[in-house]
């Protein structure tokens, strides 16, 4: 089977990742794709730097496709890619879409052709490209050129200013030389990357006001831990509230030896929380307070996303629509009652000096109070049993797609 991806017009906004191993070793790369795609990513783009990775690319293709894999693979592109995409025909063919940053494509007289080399590739193996503009490697002849011009106005614009509109212009001005080779609108995607989240609105409300393109969304160089996630969610909810956005890449710096499948996660939770696309059911839990004296609320609200996680890549075939369902889990009997109404499935744990039992509400009605050191495995089949009974089959609600209205719809095709 060749997964097929669409990105923009209107599709729900794609989730996607990238891989940090070396492409060059083609068994870790192969395997770390894979795990970021059984996490949920929708593609996965993969560093393509040396000739060493670009004559490893088909052979990743071929594992995955060995594994089940469908996932289409996005080329990362920087410096050399006009020669890798030339010389390696199959890398070419493997790769679904290649991102080319015009920063680093070339310098003076070599930059147009070796930027023509690229998109000539994607239109002889007739795949999309996606125009990756990131400030820290932004064009510099560009920068120079428009603050020469800034510097000759009445009222010249601050050096911020200048940035942004370099960074909208270094995309647009590539996607139109692009489209002059030959290569429709309609295979372009266009980023502008900075790791600032004011600016990252700023830009982007800018480039969804002066183009079509879809439009690939995320904030570069987001940094670690919850810092990276507040910031990255921060500024991509913003844009995705106005509707700005296609697919969206959560750019998470892992903890040495931390799980690369976070930044999926985050990336899912994102759309879901915000009600634009589901991915897995929602626990929701109370934080505890002093009503809580001890962890068991705390414990089966871990115990049940985990178990939900986990059973998605069964659920999804098997059980469509599951992922919308709401789970609650609550510490006590202020606000558990009334919270567990409101999901389709809850419990409202005793709090301290609260009688030791755990009413459960299913739809809305209080069905079972629980008891005993069994609480936990007890809720947990009730859950299971729910999930069994109510989607089956054929029973699948969808929420309304989202994305930037009036772009192509790019199909991201894997290839095989
Ligand atoms: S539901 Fe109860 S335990 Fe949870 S935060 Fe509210 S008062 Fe505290």
């Amino acid at each position: 089977m060749v997964e097929e991806v669409a990105i923009g017009g209107g599709a729900p906004v794609v989730v996607q990742s990238m891989t940090n191993t070396d492409t060059a070793d083609a068994a870790s790369t192969a395997r770390q794709v894979f795990e970021l795609w059984r996490a949920g990513s929708e593609l996965v783009r993969i560093t393509v730097d040396t000739p060493e990775a670009a004559a490893q690319v088909a052979r990743i293709r071929d594992k995955l496709d060995a594994m089940g894999c469908d996932v289409p693979l996005v080329g990362d592109f920087h410096f050399n890619g006009h020669k890798l995409l030339t010389r390696y025909p199959d890398c070419a063919a493997a790769l679904a879409k290649y991102r080319i940053n015009p920063g680093n494509v070339g310098k003076g007289a070599k930059r147009d052709d070796q930027f023509a080399m690229m998109v000539n590739a994607a239109l002889k193996h007739g795949k999309p490209i996606r125009i990756g503009v990131n400030w820290g490697s932004l064009d510099p002849e560009l920068l120079a050129r428009m603050m020469d011009e800034n510097g000759r106005r009445p009222e010249p614009l601050d050096a911020d200013e200048v940035m942004r509109e370099a960074l909208i212009a270094s995309g647009l001005e590539s996607a139109a030389q692009a489209e002059k080779l030959g290569l429709p609108a309609g295979r372009i995607v266009i980023s502008c990357k900075v790791s600032g989240v004011q600016d990252l609105i700023l830009v982007y409300r800018e480039l969804a006001r002066r183009c079509r393109y879809a439009l690939h969304l995320g904030l570069t160089e987001a940094g670690m831990g919850s810092k990276g996630i507040v910031a990255s969610s921060a500024a991509m909810a913003v844009l995705l509230q106005e509707g700005i956005g296609d697919t969206i890449r959560v750019s998470l710096t892992p903890e040495p030896g931390g799980d690369r499948t976070r930044e999926v996660t985050v990336a899912q939770e994102l759309l879901q929380t915000m009600g634009l696309r589901s991915f897995t059911p929602m626990v929701a839990a109370c934080p505890g307070c002093g009503r809580t004296t001890s962890t068991h609320f705390q414990e089966l609200a871990q115990r049940i996303q985990e178990f939900l996680r986990a059973q998605m890549p069964v659920w999804q075939q098997s059980h469509p629509g599951v992922a919308e369902m709401r789970v609650a889990v609550m510490g006590c009997v202020v606000n558990g009652p009334g919270e567990s109404k409101h999901a389709d499935i809850g419990i409202s744990l005793p709090g301290t000096n609260e009688v030791a039992v755990a009413p459960v509400y299913v739809d809305g009605e209080k069905t079972v109070t629980l008891k005993g050191a069994r609480i936990a495995e007890e809720f947990q089949a009730i859950v299971e049993a729910y999930v069994k009974e109510n989607y089956a089959p054929g029973a699948r609600r969808r929420r309304p797609a989202r994305g930037a209205p009036g772009s192509a719809t790019i199909p991201i095709k894997a290839a095989s």
